[in-house]
């Protein structure tokens, strides 16, 4: 089982979109998945088609101790991937782990007994380092930071880079960053351009070769509930998307080399 945490404290750079359409792409490809929603808003709920007003259980419960991940785990049936669903409860999660044991690990702690279950573990974080993001990187094997090529697109990315480094000194020795990924490209925009020339000289191997276009069926597909896969098969966006988990997976499957004897 490999958890991937989607994370930027920058809000609206397609954290979301991606932890969704990432999901069900892995999906598509034959991959068991689980997505978990961190966010309080519930955006990656709402875009698998789950409805987060009716939650008996949610991530809120697991994460304060009231129930367990296999009570609140719902799937998305247009996503072909199980979802571990959030709503406005979770923004009480903050608070009330204030004095918790472990309240930094309560998710891996969760993940834990679910390690044959999946092969993947998309975590869609909330756009803020707290404790929810926390939970997320603390848990997670690698992350993916998703960035629009704007002109801010680099401020707050140290930020990052430095909770990253904080949390691989002590809860998580083996966080990674696994790349950079650039979201809502618009290659008419020279500054777009600029920007992710900027981005290819720094990061190189960091960067995922696939770049996310902006496309406005991924915009439209979450009204309905539905992954894009589920909504526009043959758009940009889904077409990126799937390119986008046919590269993860060959980062970490690369063709076997056979050893000179
Ligand atoms: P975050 O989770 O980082 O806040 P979202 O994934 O919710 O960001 O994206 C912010 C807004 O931009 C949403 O309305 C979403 O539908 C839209 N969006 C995201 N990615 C794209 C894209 N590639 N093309 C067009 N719209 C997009
Ligand atoms: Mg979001």
């Amino acid at each position: 089982m490999r958890v991937l945490a989607i994370a930027n404290q920058k809000g609206g750079v397609g954290k979301t979109t991606t932890a969704v359409n990432l999901a069900a792409s892995l999906a598509h490809l034959g991959k068991k998945v689980l997505l978990v929603d961190l966010d309080p808003q519930g955006n990656a709920t709402m875009g698998a088609g789950v409805d987060k007003a009716r939650l008996a259980h949610s991530i809120y419960s697991v994460l304060i101790g009231e129930s367990t991940a296999a009570d609140a785990v719902k799937v998305s049936e247009s996503g072909g991937f199980d979802i571990l669903p959030a709503n406005r409860d979770l923004a009480g999660a903050e608070v009330e782990l204030v004095d918790a044991d472990a309240r930094e690990s309560r998710l891996k702690d969760a993940l834990a007994h679910h390690a044959d279950d999946y092969d993947f573990v998309i975590l869609d974080c909330p756009p803020a380092l707290n404790l929810l993001t926390l939970n997320g990187l603390v848990a997670a094997d690698a992350v993916m930071i998703p960035m629009q090529c704007e002109y801010y697109a680099l401020e707050g990315l140290s930020d990052l880079v430095n909770t990253l480094k904080r949390i691989k000194q002590g809860l998580n020795r083996k966080i990674e960053i696994e790349g950079l990924l650039r979201t809502m490209f618009d290659p008419r925009s020279t500054l777009a351009q600029q920007v992710s020339d900027q981005l290819v000289k720094h990061f190189t191997s960091k960067l995922y070769h696939t770049v996310i276009p902006r496309n406005v069926r991924l915009a439209e597909a979450p009204s309905y509930g539905r992954p894009i896969l589920a909504y526009d098969k043959t758009s940009k966006g889904a077409q990126a998307y799937l390119q986008l988990a046919e590269e993860m997976l060959a980062r970490h499957n690369p063709v076997e080399t056979v050893q000179p004897v």
